[in-house]
């Protein structure tokens, strides 16, 4: 490293010496003694070893969450009671809020200001299903005289739960609060770009009172300990976060099996701003909407659709807006975008970069920023004058790198928008309700922000169409993915 990076490298205190699996209550390493290595990313040295998952370990942690379900307190206790120890494990979260954003964002590159907010969502994720399972209802129906019908809801077993590692901590949180809420036990395995977040889980539940072997994680490769997750016989339920080809590779091998599959993948969604939008709202939102957490949001709007009438200025501000977002050091809180996470990504998204060149007209960025010779460090980028058939317009990039493309008509607004694999969000741009809200009944996207972004009530469906998932978490949904309905028929 040269001198300037080691002098804004920031180390955390405390770091663990090596990142263990944590199976039946106890730290352990691999079986086979392997580990892998963890890179800061405004370094990219080695900080840590992680001990790398094979079928074995994972043999282990599903044996020991099979036997927390079969005998077990866990799945056998009221709602409220489970609820209880959610809210346990929502406080501790919250109230080590700093601790947490500060080894995340030293883990993944995130900007410390985002990544304390993203700790606090994971909190307020337990929070949410623990309110949740204890308001659950269920069916029940009387013909008078004749039967009744009610549902026994029951939690199904061992949840296998893959994450990807961009907001690491807070995704597992996504899947891992609905899981133990409703009597699961589980196995995690988080991407290997990041274990720093997921390792700190193990000592949060203890504290808070979860019972023995009901929480089990895996480090590991995807292609080895992800993959023998997935195969397990043992495991019925699999919710996976990450791209839409690792979906498609888990989607065959879990078949055999017949299991429950939860999708969350890709998106290159599109963000359409009419000519009767309001502008200054439009450009900030969607600035904010490819440039936050570095670009690495599967929801980004990375894909800008601009009515020919405003366009020009619209580029011209954007871009403009674009130059002065803050690149820097990701524990620095004035930082706006950070570091990405890892040098192979780094490479994926700088070799987007150099084929927007030739298939648009930069605006901004293009490159590494000034001053920062090391590190995953990538300036915010913007293409103008993108076509459909681009690369940079049909393929996530997953980084802060944006395409502008314009349009003339609704109708061309609506086909350039569907005119991708994914489906994940849309964000439409206008002052003109009804075109709003038919945009939204047309546009095939899971979610739809109208002149907003970044809100979300839980208790929606959050999933995509197309490449882009399959299945809805969120609410009642996450609900129904974690449990089995049993319908229960009487004659009377
Ligand atoms: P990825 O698919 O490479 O990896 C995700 C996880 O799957 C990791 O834990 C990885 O180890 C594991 N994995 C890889 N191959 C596997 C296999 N053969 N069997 C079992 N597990 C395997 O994704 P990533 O690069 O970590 O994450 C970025 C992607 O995630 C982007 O495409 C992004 O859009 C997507 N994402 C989607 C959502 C959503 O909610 N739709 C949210 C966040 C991220």
């Amino acid at each position: 490293m040269t001198d300037t990076a080691t002098a804004q490298r920031h180390v955390p205190a405390d770091l663990p010496d090596r990142i263990c699996h944590y199976i039946d209550g106890a730290f352990v390493d691999s079986l086979d003694g392997g580990t892998f290595d963890v890179l800061d990313p405004v370094s990219n040295e080695v900080y840590v070893q992680a001990a790398a998952g094979k079928k074995a370990d994972i043999e282990a942690a599903v044996h020991a969450a099979r036997r927390a379900f079969a005998d077990g307190p866990w799945p056998r206790l009221l709602p409220r009671e489970r609820s209880r120890v959610l809210h346990r494990i929502a406080d501790i979260v919250e109230s080590r809020d700093a601790r947490l954003a500060e080894l995340e964002s030293f883990d993944s590159g995130l900007p410390l200001t985002q990544a304390l907010g993203q700790a606090r969502r994971a909190a307020e994720n337990f929070r949410f299903f623990a309110d949740l399972v204890v308001a659950q209802a269920d069916d029940t129906f009387k013909v008078p005289g004749r039967q009744i019908n009610y549902v026994n809801r029951k939690p199904i077993g061992v949840a296998g739960l893959i994450t990807p590692w961009n907001t690491p901590f807070m995704l597992e949180s996504w899947k891992l609060a609905p899981a133990l809420a409703t009597g699961n036990t589980v196995v995690l395995k988080p991407a290997e770009f990041t274990p720093l977040s997921a390792s700190l889980w193990a000592g949060i539940f203890e504290e808070a009172g979860l019972p023995r072997g009901v929480f089990n994680l895996v480090n590991g490769l995807g292609e080895e300990a992800g993959d023998a997750l997935v195969k397990h016989p043992d495991v019925p339920l699999i919710s996976f976060t990450g791209e839409s080809r690792t979906g498609q590779i888990i989607f065959g091998n879990a078949a055999p099996y017949l299991k429950g599959l939860s999708m969350e993948l890709g998106g290159k969604s599109p963000a359409v701003v009419f000519a009767d939008a309001d502008l200054d709202a439009a450009v900030d939102a969607t600035i904010f909407g490819v440039f936050s957490l570095n670009g690495e949001r599967c929801t980004a709007g990375s894909r800008i659709l601009v009515q020919r009438d405003v366009y020009d200025e619209f580029v011209e501000r954007y871009a403009a807006q674009a130059k002065r977002i803050r690149v820097g050091y990701p524990h620095d809180p004035a930082t706006e975008v950070g570091a990405l996470v890892h040098p192979e990504h780094y490479d994926k998204v700088m070799s987007y970069v150099e084929i927007g060149k030739t298939e648009g007209r930069l605006v901004a960025g293009g490159g590494r920023p000034e001053g920062f010779d090391e590190g995953n460090f990538v300036a915010p980028t913007v293409f103008a004058d993108v076509s459909p058939d681009a690369r940079i317009f049909q393929e996530e990039i997953f980084g802060p790198v944006v395409a502008i493309t314009p349009f003339d008509t609704d109708e061309e607004a609506l086909a350039l928008a569907n005119d991708t694999k994914y489906g994940l969000a849309a964000y439409v741009w206008t002052n003109d309700l009804k075109r709003a809200h038919n945009f939204s009944q047309a546009v095939e996207a899971g979610m739809v922000w109208l002149n907003s972004n970044n809100v979300r009530d839980l208790r929606t469906p959050f999933g995509g169409v197309k490449a882009s998932g399959l299945g809805h978490e969120g609410g009642y949904r996450s609900i129904d993915f974690y449990t089995d309905q049993q319908a229960v028929h009487i004659t009377l």
